[in-house]
């Protein structure tokens, strides 16, 4: 094939066996992380306790002084790290954000119930998902409730063990004729998504007034107040979540691929966490921003919309320079440069009809840099100005990163998706998509390929050395 024209590279076909052996080590970091950071709280403990252990620095909302490697905690559910490079601020930034919330099921206000001598927890999806991939699979419940009196219970049952796992009931096919003639929309519906969490009722103390037998909603009270000192009404000031049971595992026989609960968008989470460690002598301030409620929009105070990430920077650069003005502040944020690291769809043979062939990104063909994202006409999602990617493309190449380029998910008709990019937009942050692209997206469990995940890793680590 000519110099002239484009051909997309394979990670594994590129790379010798040196290479390799380095990117599945690098998997074997990323799973022990996956299965053990099930929601955006745990990623947050995580990251903040490697931090701590390598001198990072924490500081709060308004920090009198900052040193050379700082993290600033969100509410125990977003964290933001930078590290001091060798220019002034007033020459910009580099940002490399993720987000570290996938989709779930949360639990309802009073979510207890009991019906035909079996309890439940009735639950809300959180996120994107298609109801009828989460019955029948073991599941977990992670998370802190607050006590009225601000004492905390962290819950983390179904992944020890002893533990007991969780699981959501479907219909035997013997008897779902009727449900399978339904579309898969509707087959399992999002409102009947109800946790099964107990089936054990006690027959009370023949001294006892009431000779009735403890319900079943009363045992697992009961379990809760024993184990967790909880009341029901605990369970309004909570944030549980149902996530599936078991670790990350390699994937295939040749075991190119990873698989695993939460790759969107933890694969690039902590592929941009090792790449922020491993930049050597970048010349600008490098900062890591993994964030929350990416997968409902962004909203929430520990979202990409919350001014918490403006002010962040504004307090990063008031402490190098306490007479800096708001417009000095826009000055800096003109001249910053930020990838919005997350993954992408790969095309997936068994339901090539979605996506384009001639342009969809491949599994094991490197990052995926995405001028943009969504689909339908562009609508709402900020879009790489032809400058931008030529510097991206710059970097990468002189690094000799494997990557593809990408533009959207699915073919152009088709909704597709948006990442936390616009919103660096929004403060006019340079940013350009470049993720990993992965099958089964916002599944239970997701796939990612090795290759793929140790060249974001490399691809980050470029962006933030480049000059
Ligand atoms: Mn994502
Ligand atoms: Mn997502």
């Amino acid at each position: 094939m000519s110099n002239l024209s484009f051909s997309r590279r394979f990670c594994f076909s590129e790379w010798g066996p040196e290479k390799i052996r380095q990117a599945f080590d690098f998997a074997d970091d990323y799973k022990k992380f996956l299965s053990g950071a099930k929601t955006e709280r745990l990623v947050v403990k995580f990251i903040a306790q490697e931090a701590k252990k390598l001198g990072f620095r924490e500081i709060g909302f308004r920090p009198k002084k900052f040193g050379k490697r700082i993290f600033l905690i969100n509410r125990d559910k977003s964290i933001i790290l930078a590290a001091k490079g060798k220019k002034c601020l007033s020459e910009g930034v580099r940002i490399l954000a993720a987000h570290i919330d996938s989709p779930r099921l949360d639990l309802k206000a009073t979510p207890l119930y009991e019906e035909e001598k079996i309890a439940f927890f009735k639950t809300h999806y959180y996120g994107g998902i298609k109801p009828y991939q989460w019955p029948a699979l073991p599941l977990a419940i992670y998370g802190t409730v607050v006590k009225e009196d601000g004492q905390r219970a962290e819950i983390a049952v179904g992944d020890g063990p002893e533990d007991p796992v969780f699981i959501l009931t479907d219909l035997l096919p013997h008897l779902a004729e009727k449900q399978l003639e339904k579309k898969l929309a509707e087959a399992i519906e999002g409102e009947n998504l109800n946790l099964l969490v107990g089936a054990w009722g006690e027959k009370k103390d023949k001294s006892d007034e009431d000779k009735s037998d403890e319900s079943v909603r009363e045992k697992v009270l009961k379990i809760l107040n024993e184990r967790y000192g909880l009341i029901e009404e605990d369970i309004f000031s909570a944030d549980l979540e149902i996530v599936p049971a078991g670790g990350a595992r390699d994937g295939g026989w040749d075991k190119s691929l990873v698989v695993g609960y939460g790759q969107d968008d933890r694969v690039c989470a902590y592929a941009a966490w090792r790449a922020f460690l491993a930049a050597k002598n970048p010349p600008y301030t490098t900062v890591l921003m993994l964030l929350d409620r990416e997968e409902i929009g962004s909203e929430g105070v520990t979202g990409a919309t919350s001014s918490f990430i403006k002010d962040f920077l504004a307090s990063l650069l008031s402490a190098e320079n306490p007479s800096a003005s708001e417009n000095d502040l826009r000055d800096m944020l003109a001249v910053s440069k930020a990838i919005s690291a997350d993954v992408t769809a790969a095309l997936d043979p068994n339901f090539k009809d979605v996506s384009d062939p001639i342009t969809a990104p491949r599994l094991g063909a490197g990052l995926a840099v995405e001028k943009h994202t969504g689909g339908k006409g562009k609508a709402l999602v900020s879009e790489a100005s032809a400058e931008y990617t030529s510097w991206i493309r710059k970097i990468l190449n002189k690094a000799k990163v494997v990557w593809q380029p990408a533009a959207g998910i699915g073919k152009v008709d088709l909704r597709g998706g948006g990442t936390v990019g616009m919103f660096f937009a929004r403060h006019n942050i340079e940013v350009i998509d470049a993720g990993v692209p992965l099958l089964n997206m916002h599944a239970p469990f997701e796939v990612a390929h090795k290759g793929d995940i140790y060249s974001a890793f490399e691809g980050y680590k470029a962006f933030l050395e480049g000059e």
